[in-house]
Protein backbone atom coordinates (compact mmCIF):
# COMPACT_ATOMS: atom_id res chain seq x y z
CA UNK A 1 0.00 0.00 0.00
CA UNK A 2 1.44 3.20 -1.18
CA UNK A 3 0.67 5.39 2.31
CA UNK A 4 2.50 2.96 4.30
CA UNK A 5 5.78 3.55 2.36
CA UNK A 6 7.51 6.14 3.91
CA UNK A 7 7.21 9.71 2.49
CA UNK A 8 9.92 10.42 -0.43
CA UNK A 9 13.12 11.64 0.58
CA UNK A 10 12.33 10.51 4.75
CA UNK A 11 14.03 8.08 6.13
CA UNK A 12 13.72 5.58 9.55
CA UNK A 13 16.39 5.99 11.68
CA UNK A 14 16.35 2.25 13.70
CA UNK A 15 19.09 1.70 16.29
CA UNK A 16 21.82 0.85 14.28
CA UNK A 17 21.86 4.09 12.32
CA UNK A 18 20.01 6.29 15.21
CA UNK A 19 23.55 5.20 17.27
CA UNK A 20 25.59 6.27 14.05
CA UNK A 21 23.86 9.68 14.38
CA UNK A 22 23.65 9.70 17.95
CA UNK A 23 27.93 9.42 17.85
CA UNK A 24 28.59 12.25 15.76
CA UNK A 25 25.64 14.60 17.24
CA UNK A 26 27.35 13.79 20.76
CA UNK A 27 30.54 14.09 19.65
CA UNK A 28 29.57 17.33 18.77
CA UNK A 29 28.01 18.66 21.25
CA UNK A 30 31.06 17.37 23.80
CA UNK A 31 33.42 19.32 21.77
CA UNK A 32 31.06 22.52 21.31
CA UNK A 33 31.00 22.54 25.22
CA UNK A 34 34.21 22.46 25.36
CA UNK A 35 34.70 25.58 22.90
CA UNK A 36 31.55 27.51 25.55
CA UNK A 37 28.40 26.55 22.77
CA UNK A 38 25.81 25.68 25.03
CA UNK A 39 22.48 23.59 23.16
CA UNK A 40 19.39 24.98 22.12
CA UNK A 41 16.68 23.84 20.33
CA UNK A 42 14.20 26.74 17.98
CA UNK A 43 10.70 24.90 17.24
CA UNK A 44 11.43 22.69 13.77
CA UNK A 45 8.24 25.21 12.34
CA UNK A 46 7.86 28.78 11.89
CA UNK A 47 6.34 31.63 10.25
CA UNK A 48 7.36 31.19 6.92
CA UNK A 49 8.27 35.13 6.64
CA UNK A 50 11.23 34.11 9.17
CA UNK A 51 12.85 32.20 6.00
CA UNK A 52 11.69 34.11 3.53
CA UNK A 53 13.02 37.51 5.24
CA UNK A 54 16.44 35.60 6.30
CA UNK A 55 16.94 33.13 3.31
CA UNK A 56 16.32 35.83 0.51
CA UNK A 57 13.51 35.36 -1.90
CA UNK A 58 16.21 34.85 -4.62
CA UNK A 59 17.67 31.52 -2.61
CA UNK A 60 17.28 27.92 -4.23
CA UNK A 61 15.82 27.23 -0.85
CA UNK A 62 12.54 29.63 -0.47
CA UNK A 63 12.34 29.53 -4.37
CA UNK A 64 11.70 25.87 -4.70
CA UNK A 65 12.33 24.01 -1.41
CA UNK A 66 10.53 25.05 0.96
CA UNK A 67 7.69 22.77 2.90
CA UNK A 68 4.88 25.69 3.43
CA UNK A 69 1.36 25.42 4.66
CA UNK A 70 -1.48 27.17 6.00
CA UNK A 71 -2.13 25.92 9.49
CA UNK A 72 -5.73 25.58 11.08
CA UNK A 73 -5.52 29.49 12.50
CA UNK A 74 -4.82 30.28 8.31
CA UNK A 75 -0.82 31.13 9.26
CA UNK A 76 1.64 30.35 7.22
CA UNK A 77 3.96 27.82 8.30
CA UNK A 78 7.23 26.36 7.05
CA UNK A 79 9.12 23.54 8.40
CA UNK A 80 12.75 24.81 9.04
CA UNK A 81 15.03 24.51 6.29
CA UNK A 82 17.91 25.37 8.07
CA UNK A 83 19.09 26.14 11.93
CA UNK A 84 20.14 29.81 11.46
CA UNK A 85 16.89 32.11 10.86
CA UNK A 86 15.35 30.32 14.04
CA UNK A 87 18.09 31.01 16.42
CA UNK A 88 18.03 34.89 14.96
CA UNK A 89 14.33 35.20 15.42
CA UNK A 90 14.81 33.46 18.90
CA UNK A 91 17.49 35.89 19.84
CA UNK A 92 15.24 38.83 18.76
CA UNK A 93 11.85 37.87 20.39
CA UNK A 94 13.70 36.47 23.43
CA UNK A 95 15.42 39.67 24.09
CA UNK A 96 18.86 37.93 24.25
CA UNK A 97 20.82 40.74 22.54
CA UNK A 98 21.34 41.86 25.92
CA UNK A 99 23.95 39.53 27.11
CA UNK A 100 26.59 39.28 24.05
CA UNK A 101 28.21 37.11 23.17
CA UNK A 102 25.76 33.86 22.87
CA UNK A 103 27.35 31.04 21.65
CA UNK A 104 25.48 27.98 20.25
CA UNK A 105 24.86 24.73 19.49
CA UNK A 106 22.01 22.89 17.96
CA UNK A 107 21.17 19.50 16.14
CA UNK A 108 17.92 18.42 14.71
CA UNK A 109 15.87 17.46 11.59
CA UNK A 110 15.46 20.23 9.00
CA UNK A 111 13.28 19.65 5.53
CA UNK A 112 13.82 20.55 2.14
CA UNK A 113 11.88 19.67 -0.78
CA UNK A 114 14.49 18.23 -3.29
CA UNK A 115 15.04 15.85 -5.36
CA UNK A 116 15.97 12.94 -3.05
CA UNK A 117 19.82 11.36 -3.92
CA UNK A 118 22.30 9.62 -2.17
CA UNK A 119 23.49 12.39 0.71
CA UNK A 120 20.43 14.64 -0.44
CA UNK A 121 16.97 14.33 1.55
CA UNK A 122 13.73 15.90 2.47
CA UNK A 123 13.82 15.27 5.64
CA UNK A 124 17.74 15.45 6.74
CA UNK A 125 19.54 16.37 10.33
CA UNK A 126 21.96 18.97 10.95
CA UNK A 127 24.41 20.12 13.63
CA UNK A 128 25.45 23.84 13.62
CA UNK A 129 27.15 26.33 16.07
CA UNK A 130 25.80 30.25 16.09
CA UNK A 131 28.31 32.85 17.47
CA UNK A 132 26.57 35.95 17.91
CA UNK A 133 27.79 39.53 19.00
CA UNK A 134 31.41 38.88 18.14
CA UNK A 135 32.61 40.70 15.07
CA UNK A 136 36.40 40.59 15.25
CA UNK A 137 38.13 37.61 12.99
CA UNK A 138 38.35 35.75 15.96
CA UNK A 139 35.34 34.66 16.17
CA UNK A 140 35.45 33.37 12.20
CA UNK A 141 38.50 31.32 13.41
CA UNK A 142 36.86 29.77 16.19
CA UNK A 143 33.89 28.49 15.00
CA UNK A 144 35.99 27.03 11.46
CA UNK A 145 38.30 25.79 14.00
CA UNK A 146 35.74 24.23 16.13
CA UNK A 147 34.07 22.52 12.78
CA UNK A 148 37.69 20.90 12.11
CA UNK A 149 37.88 19.83 15.63
CA UNK A 150 34.93 17.91 15.35
CA UNK A 151 35.46 16.45 11.10
CA UNK A 152 38.92 15.45 13.17
CA UNK A 153 37.16 13.64 16.34
CA UNK A 154 34.87 11.85 13.47
CA UNK A 155 37.95 10.51 11.76
CA UNK A 156 37.27 12.45 8.44
CA UNK A 157 38.80 15.61 8.78
CA UNK A 158 41.84 13.60 6.36
CA UNK A 159 39.21 13.35 3.48
CA UNK A 160 37.88 16.84 4.13
CA UNK A 161 39.36 19.93 2.49
CA UNK A 162 38.51 23.43 3.98
CA UNK A 163 37.67 25.70 0.98
CA UNK A 164 37.71 29.39 1.91
CA UNK A 165 36.64 32.98 0.68
CA UNK A 166 35.74 36.34 1.53
CA UNK A 167 32.79 38.02 0.63
CA UNK A 168 34.22 41.39 1.93
CA UNK A 169 32.36 44.21 3.73
CA UNK A 170 28.97 46.00 2.36
CA UNK A 171 31.70 49.03 -0.04
CA UNK A 172 33.48 45.82 -1.64
CA UNK A 173 30.24 43.93 -2.46
CA UNK A 174 28.49 47.37 -4.02
CA UNK A 175 32.25 47.76 -6.18
CA UNK A 176 32.08 44.11 -7.24
CA UNK A 177 28.49 44.07 -7.93
CA UNK A 178 28.69 46.48 -10.83
CA UNK A 179 31.29 44.70 -12.48
CA UNK A 180 30.30 41.49 -11.95
CA UNK A 181 26.97 41.99 -13.78
CA UNK A 182 28.43 44.05 -16.28
CA UNK A 183 30.40 41.04 -17.59
CA UNK A 184 27.67 38.61 -16.82
CA UNK A 185 24.73 40.91 -19.37
CA UNK A 186 27.87 40.41 -22.03
CA UNK A 187 27.02 36.58 -21.46
CA UNK A 188 23.19 37.05 -20.29
CA UNK A 189 22.30 34.58 -23.64
CA UNK A 190 24.13 32.16 -21.97
CA UNK A 191 23.12 32.03 -19.19
CA UNK A 192 20.85 29.29 -17.48
CA UNK A 193 17.21 30.40 -16.76
CA UNK A 194 17.96 30.56 -13.21
CA UNK A 195 21.13 32.59 -13.89
CA UNK A 196 19.33 35.41 -15.37
CA UNK A 197 16.94 35.34 -13.04
CA UNK A 198 19.60 35.44 -10.18
CA UNK A 199 21.42 38.54 -12.59
CA UNK A 200 18.38 40.51 -11.79
CA UNK A 201 17.70 40.43 -7.86
CA UNK A 202 21.48 38.47 -6.49
CA UNK A 203 23.79 38.11 -9.51
CA UNK A 204 26.59 37.21 -6.58
CA UNK A 205 24.35 34.15 -6.43
CA UNK A 206 25.47 33.31 -10.07
CA UNK A 207 28.72 32.31 -9.29
CA UNK A 208 27.22 29.20 -6.89
CA UNK A 209 25.35 28.00 -9.87
CA UNK A 210 25.66 24.69 -10.43
CA UNK A 211 24.64 24.70 -14.02
CA UNK A 212 27.78 23.48 -16.80
CA UNK A 213 27.24 26.28 -18.91
CA UNK A 214 27.21 29.22 -16.07
CA UNK A 215 30.45 27.66 -14.29
CA UNK A 216 31.80 28.42 -17.33
CA UNK A 217 31.19 32.00 -17.59
CA UNK A 218 31.54 32.25 -14.30
CA UNK A 219 35.34 30.88 -14.35
CA UNK A 220 36.26 33.98 -16.64
CA UNK A 221 34.41 36.53 -14.34
CA UNK A 222 36.27 39.45 -12.48
CA UNK A 223 37.70 38.03 -9.34
CA UNK A 224 35.96 39.53 -5.97
CA UNK A 225 39.82 39.58 -4.30
CA UNK A 226 40.05 42.88 -6.77
CA UNK A 227 37.81 44.49 -5.47
CA UNK A 228 38.06 44.12 -1.95
CA UNK A 229 38.92 47.58 0.40
CA UNK A 230 41.59 47.74 2.13
CA UNK A 231 39.45 47.26 5.71
CA UNK A 232 38.22 43.80 3.88
CA UNK A 233 41.02 42.43 2.86
CA UNK A 234 42.68 43.38 6.78
CA UNK A 235 39.79 41.17 7.86
CA UNK A 236 40.21 38.61 5.94
CA UNK A 237 44.10 38.11 6.14
CA UNK A 238 43.62 38.12 9.92
CA UNK A 239 40.79 35.09 9.83
CA UNK A 240 43.58 33.52 7.36
CA UNK A 241 46.71 33.73 10.06
CA UNK A 242 44.66 32.63 12.64
CA UNK A 243 43.97 29.48 10.97
CA UNK A 244 47.53 29.22 9.32
CA UNK A 245 48.87 29.44 13.27
CA UNK A 246 46.65 26.47 14.34
CA UNK A 247 47.41 24.91 11.45
CA UNK A 248 44.37 24.38 10.23
CA UNK A 249 44.30 24.22 6.34
CA UNK A 250 42.46 25.53 3.79
CA UNK A 251 42.43 26.22 -0.14
CA UNK A 252 41.26 29.70 -1.20
CA UNK A 253 37.90 29.44 -3.54
CA UNK A 254 37.44 32.44 -5.30
CA UNK A 255 33.95 31.13 -6.13
CA UNK A 256 32.68 30.06 -2.98
CA UNK A 257 29.58 32.30 -2.36
CA UNK A 258 26.68 33.20 0.13
CA UNK A 259 24.79 34.60 -2.02
CA UNK A 260 22.38 36.39 0.21
CA UNK A 261 23.03 40.46 0.84
CA UNK A 262 23.38 40.34 4.43
CA UNK A 263 26.45 37.48 3.92
CA UNK A 264 30.11 39.30 4.62
CA UNK A 265 33.47 38.56 4.86
CA UNK A 266 34.10 34.75 5.59
CA UNK A 267 32.71 32.17 3.43
CA UNK A 268 33.85 28.73 4.14
CA UNK A 269 32.85 24.73 3.04
CA UNK A 270 34.30 21.29 4.25
CA UNK A 271 34.20 19.50 1.13
CA UNK A 272 35.31 15.56 -0.38
CA UNK A 273 35.01 13.86 -2.95
CA UNK A 274 34.16 10.82 -1.30
CA UNK A 275 30.04 11.34 -1.58
CA UNK A 276 29.88 12.03 -5.04
CA UNK A 277 27.92 15.24 -5.59
CA UNK A 278 26.92 15.71 -2.86
CA UNK A 279 30.25 17.18 -1.44
CA UNK A 280 29.58 19.59 1.07
CA UNK A 281 29.90 18.88 4.62
CA UNK A 282 30.03 21.64 6.87
CA UNK A 283 29.64 25.32 5.51
CA UNK A 284 28.76 28.68 6.98
CA UNK A 285 29.87 31.86 7.50
CA UNK A 286 29.91 35.50 8.73
CA UNK A 287 26.10 37.07 8.57
CA UNK A 288 26.43 40.00 10.32
CA UNK A 289 23.48 41.67 8.93
CA UNK A 290 20.97 39.16 9.58
CA UNK A 291 19.34 39.92 12.83
CA UNK A 292 19.02 43.45 11.55
CA UNK A 293 17.50 42.54 8.66
CA UNK A 294 15.07 40.36 10.64
CA UNK A 295 14.29 43.54 12.73
CA UNK A 296 16.38 43.17 15.48
CA UNK A 297 19.09 45.43 16.35
CA UNK A 298 22.63 45.26 14.58
CA UNK A 299 24.07 42.04 15.75
CA UNK A 300 27.83 40.33 14.11
CA UNK A 301 27.35 36.72 13.91
CA UNK A 302 29.21 33.74 12.44
CA UNK A 303 28.35 29.86 12.29
CA UNK A 304 28.08 26.70 10.00
CA UNK A 305 26.13 24.05 9.36
CA UNK A 306 26.97 20.22 8.48
CA UNK A 307 24.33 17.73 7.62
CA UNK A 308 24.31 14.49 9.51
CA UNK A 309 23.42 11.51 7.08
CA UNK A 310 26.77 13.17 4.75
CA UNK A 311 28.79 12.96 8.08
CA UNK A 312 27.13 9.20 9.02
CA UNK A 313 28.27 8.16 5.30
CA UNK A 314 32.15 8.88 6.21
CA UNK A 315 32.82 8.45 9.96
CA UNK A 316 33.19 4.98 11.02
CA UNK A 317 32.90 5.39 14.47
CA UNK A 318 29.26 4.37 16.07
CA UNK A 319 28.02 4.38 19.74
CA UNK A 320 28.25 1.00 21.55
CA UNK A 321 24.96 -0.58 21.89
CA UNK A 322 24.33 -0.79 25.98
CA UNK A 323 25.64 -4.54 26.96
CA UNK A 324 22.80 -5.73 28.86
CA UNK A 325 22.91 -8.37 31.78
CA UNK A 326 20.27 -10.77 30.92
CA UNK A 327 17.66 -12.48 33.44
CA UNK A 328 16.43 -15.84 32.49
CA UNK A 329 13.89 -16.99 34.76
CA UNK A 330 12.76 -21.14 34.32
CA UNK A 331 9.04 -22.24 35.25
CA UNK A 332 6.70 -19.84 36.88
CA UNK A 333 7.85 -19.58 40.51
CA UNK A 334 11.19 -17.93 38.63
CA UNK A 335 9.03 -15.89 36.56
CA UNK A 336 7.73 -13.79 39.86
CA UNK A 337 11.29 -13.96 41.58
CA UNK A 338 12.67 -12.83 37.95
CA UNK A 339 10.38 -10.24 37.51
CA UNK A 340 11.17 -8.46 41.17
CA UNK A 341 15.03 -9.10 40.56
CA UNK A 342 15.02 -7.40 37.06
CA UNK A 343 13.16 -4.54 38.46
CA UNK A 344 15.65 -4.03 41.98
CA UNK A 345 18.48 -3.99 39.48
CA UNK A 346 17.25 -1.42 37.38
CA UNK A 347 16.84 0.55 39.97
CA UNK A 348 20.53 -0.30 41.32
CA UNK A 349 21.80 0.90 38.00
CA UNK A 350 22.69 -2.51 35.98
CA UNK A 351 20.99 -2.55 32.54
CA UNK A 352 18.99 -5.75 32.53
CA UNK A 353 17.27 -7.70 29.55
CA UNK A 354 14.77 -9.77 30.73
CA UNK A 355 13.77 -12.62 28.25
CA UNK A 356 9.53 -12.61 27.92
CA UNK A 357 9.45 -16.09 27.08
CA UNK A 358 10.91 -18.82 25.55
CA UNK A 359 13.06 -22.12 27.41
CA UNK A 360 16.48 -21.94 28.69
CA UNK A 361 18.23 -22.53 25.26
CA UNK A 362 16.22 -19.84 23.05
CA UNK A 363 16.81 -17.27 25.96
CA UNK A 364 20.18 -17.94 26.09
CA UNK A 365 20.25 -17.27 22.74
CA UNK A 366 19.22 -13.59 23.06
CA UNK A 367 21.52 -13.23 25.28
CA UNK A 368 23.74 -13.78 22.95
CA UNK A 369 22.48 -12.30 20.77
CA UNK A 370 22.36 -8.88 22.78
CA UNK A 371 26.07 -9.69 23.25
CA UNK A 372 25.09 -9.69 27.12
CA UNK A 373 27.60 -9.45 29.97
CA UNK A 374 26.41 -12.59 31.78
CA UNK A 375 23.26 -14.15 32.35
CA UNK A 376 20.99 -14.43 35.72
CA UNK A 377 19.83 -17.95 35.31
CA UNK A 378 16.31 -18.95 38.39
CA UNK A 379 15.39 -22.11 38.24
CA UNK A 380 13.03 -23.72 40.29
CA UNK A 381 15.81 -25.68 42.39
CA UNK A 382 17.90 -21.95 43.11
CA UNK A 383 14.39 -20.39 43.83
CA UNK A 384 13.76 -22.80 46.90
CA UNK A 385 17.97 -22.44 47.95
CA UNK A 386 17.66 -18.53 47.90
CA UNK A 387 20.22 -17.98 44.97
CA UNK A 388 20.63 -17.72 41.41
CA UNK A 389 22.77 -18.94 38.63
CA UNK A 390 25.53 -16.18 37.18
CA UNK A 391 26.82 -16.95 34.05
CA UNK A 392 29.65 -15.24 32.58
CA UNK A 393 28.85 -15.51 28.64
CA UNK A 394 32.53 -14.83 27.63
CA UNK A 395 34.05 -17.68 29.46
CA UNK A 396 31.09 -19.81 30.63
CA UNK A 397 31.91 -19.52 34.18
CA UNK A 398 28.92 -20.38 36.49
CA UNK A 399 28.95 -19.02 40.29
CA UNK A 400 25.98 -19.50 42.84
CA UNK A 401 25.04 -16.49 44.48
CA UNK A 402 22.71 -15.74 46.88
CA UNK A 403 19.65 -13.84 45.64
CA UNK A 404 20.04 -10.52 48.25
CA UNK A 405 24.14 -10.47 47.26
CA UNK A 406 23.38 -10.41 43.49
CA UNK A 407 23.25 -6.54 43.23
CA UNK A 408 26.94 -6.28 45.17
CA UNK A 409 28.26 -9.22 43.06
CA UNK A 410 27.40 -7.77 40.46
CA UNK A 411 29.09 -4.29 41.42
CA UNK A 412 32.11 -5.99 41.82
CA UNK A 413 32.46 -7.82 38.78
CA UNK A 414 31.12 -4.68 36.65
P1 LIG B 1 23.99 21.63 -1.34
O1 LIG B 1 24.88 22.47 -2.16
O2 LIG B 1 24.50 20.23 -1.14
O3 LIG B 1 22.55 21.68 -1.77
P2 LIG B 1 23.41 23.66 0.58
O4 LIG B 1 24.26 24.80 0.17
O5 LIG B 1 21.97 23.68 0.21
O6 LIG B 1 24.06 22.27 0.12
P3 LIG B 1 23.49 24.38 3.36
O7 LIG B 1 22.20 25.08 3.31
O8 LIG B 1 24.74 25.16 3.45
O9 LIG B 1 23.59 23.38 2.13
O10 LIG B 1 23.43 23.28 4.52
C1 LIG B 1 24.58 22.85 5.25
C2 LIG B 1 24.80 21.36 5.12
O11 LIG B 1 23.60 20.63 5.35
C3 LIG B 1 25.24 20.89 3.75
O12 LIG B 1 26.60 21.09 3.58
C4 LIG B 1 24.89 19.42 3.79
O13 LIG B 1 25.87 18.68 4.51
C5 LIG B 1 23.61 19.43 4.58
N1 LIG B 1 22.44 19.38 3.69
C6 LIG B 1 21.85 20.41 3.02
N2 LIG B 1 20.78 19.99 2.33
C7 LIG B 1 20.67 18.65 2.57
C8 LIG B 1 19.76 17.63 2.15
N3 LIG B 1 18.71 17.90 1.37
N4 LIG B 1 19.95 16.36 2.60
C9 LIG B 1 20.99 16.06 3.41
N5 LIG B 1 21.88 16.97 3.84
C10 LIG B 1 21.74 18.25 3.43
MG1 LIG C 1 20.89 22.84 -1.33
Amino acid sequence: MASLQPVRGTHDLLPDEGRKHRHIADTARGLAARYGYEEVATPIFEFTEVFKRTLGDTSDVVTKEMYTFEDRSGDLITLRPEGTAGIARAVISGGLGQNLPLKFFYYGPMFRHERPQKGRLRQFHQIGVELLGVAAPLGDIEVIALGAHILDSLGILGRCKLELNTLGDVESRVAYRDVLVKYLSGHVDSLSEDSRERLNRNPLRVLDSKDEGDKRIVADAPAFGDYLTEAARDFFARVTDGLDALGIRYELNPRLVRGLDYYCHTAFEFTTDALGAQGTVLAGGRYDGLIETMGGPATAGVGWAAGVERLAMLAEGTQAPVRPIAVIPIGGAAEAAALKLTFDLRQAGFSIDLGFSGNLSRRMKRANKLDAVCAIILGEDEIAKGVATIRDMASGEQTTVPLGEIAAHLARHR
